[in-house]
């Protein structure tokens, strides 16, 4: 079954509990999400595989968790404070903001052209508007105010004295906690080039444009590293990145016939390369993954601006010098939306009923194990099976309604066993457990549960 567009994701999510709109009862707050009680095992289960093959998995990752407020210098060092901006256009007819680059991209989308928009200047994007008549999409007119550059870095202020208002701002990525903390983890660690600094954690910006759901949110979880190496690695570590993020979201059950490398047009002047991983999401073909070459552009800055010496020591050559950098970032959020989407199944049965089932990995679904027990009278010995259970899995409870209702219930929400405790189970400790994807029951001792769950789910 295709997905049309994102509203059955939308709908399905909200009825769940796996995402609702921010602030709801107080008529929500534009591109804030909250993760409901399914969602946020969900989520917290994407982060866990993340850094599981990202960090676990590989002798030379080093994990770290900074501090989300930094000193405002990092943005100077970084070109944030600078040049970190959207191109804003007002209409003048009804008054919406709107991102001069998505215009024209929306009109190009629609018109079937072909063209790199990220690399026009503000005035040649201008020109482009007026001499093809693009409209506002709200109102219809074509009667935009000149672009004026709108900063994406939310401001906050320190102090502790009325009055006393030094700017700070929420940082707009997560990458800067680790160059700064390049030699720290490097002593610590006793790290050898080449080696990685990898982190998830919340980034804030100030967008413009809404964005579909949980594609783009201003406040957001970002899942990533940056690897130093030598500069003559560089493309090395460039393409094996490539290699390992594809293959990281293949296995997460992505389809490899909608996921496709996408190499940037306009690169940074001090980069030798940079390409997304894109997934074709029901809003058609978007940014998934980033993978960028960064050259030694982030801690020479940082060198620069701090006054701090940043070389790296080479134990065996003692060559001293600045490791270059291959960035690789995945937003937690969006790659739970490809999750979602891809997951979204709804079934003929035979008996002529659809069943909407999520098809999720077993090591990202939400609940691992749903217990339910056949009839009331057996929820005691059901709710021993779920303490057993529930030390090594997060598990559900369910005793309300037909089983028929409470497996289609589990189906929903991706859980990819069900385990019934009936009246043999009184008798001789088995129970009957269903798989998600086939609905085939098998009989198991209640003591075998755990590591048939095990095997299943591992990732
Ligand atoms: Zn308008």
């Amino acid at each position: 079954m295709k997905l049309e567009n994102m509203d059955k994701i939308v709908s399905l999510c909200k009825a769940r509990g796996f995402v609702f709109p921010g602030s709801e009862i107080y008529g929500g707050f534009a591109n804030t999400r909250d993760f409901g009680p399914v969602g946020v095992e969900l989520k917290n289960n994407v982060k866990r595989t993340w850094w599981k093959r990202f960090v676990q998995e590989d002798p030379n990752t080093y994990g770290v968790d900074a501090a989300i407020l930094m000193n405002p210098r990092v943005w100077d060092a970084s070109g944030h404070t600078a040049s970190f901006s959207d191109p804003k256009m007002d209409c003048k007819s009804c008054k919406t903001r709107h991102r001069a680059d998505n215009l024209i991209e929306d009109y190009n989308v629609k018109h079937g052209i072909s063209m790199a928009v990220d690399a026009m200047t503000n005035e040649e994007m201008e020109k482009y508007i007026s001499e093809h008549n693009i409209k506002c999409p709200k109102c219809g007119n074509s009667n935009f105010t000149e672009i004026k550059q709108f900063k994406l870095m939310f401001e906050t202020h320190r102090g502790v004295v009325e009055g006393d208002t030094d700017v700070v701002y929420l940082r707009p990525e997560t990458a800067q906690g680790e160059y700064v903390n390049f030699l720290n983890v490097q002593r610590t660690a006793r790290a050898k080039v080449p080696f990685a600094i990898a982190q998830i954690g919340k980034s804030f910006r100030n967008e413009i444009t809404p964005g579909n759901f949980l594609f783009r949110t201003i406040e957001f979880e970002q899942m990533e590293l940056q690897n130093f190496c030598k500069d003559e690695n560089s493309m090395e570590t460039y393409e094996k990145f490539k290699a390992k993020a594809l293959e990281f979201v293949k296995d997460l059950g992505l389809r490899e016939e909608k996921l496709r490398f996408h190499d940037h047009d306009k690169l940074a002047h001090y980069a030798k390369a940079a390409c997304d991983i894109q997934y074709l999401f029901p809003i058609g073909w978007q940014e998934l993954n980033g993978i960028h070459h960064r050259s030694t552009w982030d801690l020479s800055r940082h060198q620069e601006y701090s006054g701090k010496n940043m070389l790296y020591l080479d134990p065996v050559t003692n060559e001293k010098f600045l490791p270059t950098i291959i960035e690789y970032s995945i937003g937690a959020d969006r790659l739970t939306l490809a999750l979602l989407c891809e997951a979204y199944d709804e079934e003929q049965l035979e008996n002529g009923e659809t069943r909407v089932v999520m098809h999720f990995h077993p090591a990202i679904a939400p609940y691992k194990v749903a217990v339910l027990p056949l009839q009331k009278n057996l929820s005691e010995k059901a709710k021993e099976v779920f303490a057993f259970l529930s030390k090594d899995f997060m598990c559900d409870y369910d005793e309300a309604g037909s089983i028929g209702k409470r497996y289609r219930r589990e189906d929903e929400i991706g859980t990819p066993f069900c385990v019934t405790i009936d009246f043999d189970t009184l008798e001789n400790d088995t129970v009957t457990i269903r798989d998600r994807d086939t609905m085939e029951q098998i009989r198991l001792p209640i003591s075998n549960l755990s590591d048939y769950i095990a095997k299943k789910i591992r990732f």
